[in-house]
């Protein structure tokens, strides 16, 4: 084990955001990479934001994308939360006597202090920094109360919250993994606020903490966390503390580079699951979202991205997540699954679309995988088998346009469609033997062939121009299943 220490921190607001998948995914390939630790760490000291099952639901989506934590919080058998590790509670709060501590030693040592300023004060002075085109901060006004003063107002109930008491004019300055050397004077950062009126602390002050306590060597998160930062390593010379390793990432973007919001669409990895993206798919695709690999390898296995992941070439522009190529990817990722794998996988979605039913999911089993093996290489997402797979569901033969209508309606069809019949008639069921020749003999009793003879044959048993094998789809379909077809094509069409 090296020391390398990373976390990933969520707020419990609902939901697992695709782009939140992505940093705990980073944090997972730089620690398995380096033999390191990854923790799962709930940050829900924002009460305003609190959803109930949403830790659970955050757990269970990390842990479907396979990008499960070493320590930290789980589900157990039952679904319960369960912590585990050296280093917790994980869930912030549950830590709130630490916090207290720290904040009172920030307050003994000067470098925090109360404010009483009310809401409206706070309000009059944005209007006018706002007015006047100043930096929006807060003022100032209580940094320098006395001791006694800051006592009686205590004494009085009146409500504060605790500030960080930045220092005038110094630069603080740090080295980011990916946007490199950044340095920012303190007179333009805000005195945050540590802990807010009802005793909680803010997001600034536990993360930071936690950082430190939970030994944390690399902080990677969201760039929109890059201008909280020098609190944070100031928060930390505060406390004498050697501030983790920063490493911002790029905000995943939409194709019209706003960042990916859920009024553009699926934010939520559970979103994802449901339309049917594999782990393999979703995770492949969201690694090169942001990060390029050397070389031309697109395609790569969890192992494989281990053994690649590099922050080195994580880019500081934002990564635009594009729903084409992840397509893309989930489709090399369903062709590499076993038939029997990308079965089970599918399974769920004809069940719901009433296509075939629980008992004949074990009855039917090995027609259902050589079925599936037919739509293998033509599905993008595994919801869309229930299209690819409808033809086998019904024997009505429907043209999928008037050029296979057309077809259906020309003089050759009908003799096409006695000397199946009559092959058929040879045999109890079709297999791939019977099916070896099966196209030889027709032609030579039909003398059609080549596209001709091809053509229509798929487009009497389908009622498409395109699509799988057709030596497949006779086996799938079976012999009633092919004279049904024949025979609704030689009632519907060619009379
Ligand atoms: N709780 C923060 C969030 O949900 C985490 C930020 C961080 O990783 O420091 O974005």
């Amino acid at each position: 084990m090296s020391n390398v220490r990373v976390r990933f921190a969520p707020s419990p607001t609902g939901y697992l955001h695709i782009g939140g998948l992505r940093t705990a995914l980073y944090d997972y390939l730089y620690a398995k990479q380096l033999g390191g630790a990854y923790i799962l760490r709930i940050e829900d000291t924002d009460r305003n934001r609190f959803v109930d099952d949403a830790m659970k639901n955050l757990i269970e989506s990390l842990e479907w994308a396979g990008v499960v934590h070493d320590e930290g919080v789980f589900l157990n058998e039952a679904g319960e939360i369960v912590q585990k590790g050296e280093y917790g509670p994980y869930i912030q709060s549950e830590r709130l006597d630490i916090y207290k501590e720290h904040l009172d030693r920030l307050i003994q040592s000067g470098h925090a202090y109360p404010c009483f300023c009310s809401k409206e004060r706070l309000e009059t002075v944005r209007e006018h920094q706002r007015a006047t085109n100043e930096m929006m901060k807060y003022d100032g006004h209580c940094r320098n109360l006395s001791k006694e003063e800051v006592e009686k107002r205590m004494a009085a109930g009146e409500e504060y919250v605790v500030r960080l008491k930045m220092p005038v004019n110094v630069d603080i300055t740090f080295d980011d993994t990916i946007r490199g050397h950044v340095s920012i004077n303190s007179d333009d950062v805000d005195d945050q606020v540590l802990m807010k009126s009802d005793g909680f602390p803010t997001y600034h002050l536990a993360a930071v903490v936690d950082d430190y306590l939970m030994e944390i060597t690399h902080v990677v998160r969201g760039e929109e966390w890059l201008v909280s930062t020098p609190k944070h390593i100031y928060l930390n010379q505060c406390f004498g503390w050697e501030a983790p390793q920063y490493v911002h990432l790029p905000t995943v973007l939409n194709k019209e580079k706003k960042k990916l919001s859920k009024r553009h669409g699926d934010v939520a990895v559970g979103d994802f699951k449901k339309k049917g993206y594999t782990k393999e798919g979703l995770i492949n695709y969201l690694a090169l979202v942001g990060w390029s690999p050397e070389g031309d390898q697109e395609i790569f296995s969890m192992d494989e991205l281990i053994a690649a992941f590099d922050f080195g070439r994580v880019a500081k522009a934002g990564g635009v997540f594009d729903v084409d190529k992840l397509n893309w990817v989930n489709a090399q990722h369903i062709r590499q699954l076993s038939v029997s794998e990308l079965t089970d996988l599918c399974a769920p979605y004809l069940l719901e679309a009433g296509q075939i039913s629980a008992a004949e999911l074990t009855e039917r089993r090995p027609w259902l995988e050589r079925l599936i093996s037919t739509v293998q290489e033509r599905i993008e997402v595994l919801s869309d088998v229930v299209e690819r797979a409808a033809l086998y569901f019904t024997e009505e033969v429907i043209p999928e346009t008037e050029e296979v209508e057309t077809m259906l309606r020309t003089e050759g069809i009908p003799v096409l469609i006695e000397a199946m019949l009559a092959e058929l008639d040879t045999i109890e069921e079709i297999d791939d033997e019977f099916m070896k020749g099966f196209f030889k003999r027709i032609q030579k009793a039909t003398g059609l062939k080549g596209k001709n003879l091809y053509m229509p044959s798929r487009a009497m048993i389908t009622g498409q121009l395109h699509g799988p094998d057709m030596a497949a789809v006779f086996v799938v379909m079976g012999k009633a299943g092919i004279q049904n077809r024949l025979i609704y094509v030689k009632e519907n069409f060619t009379k």
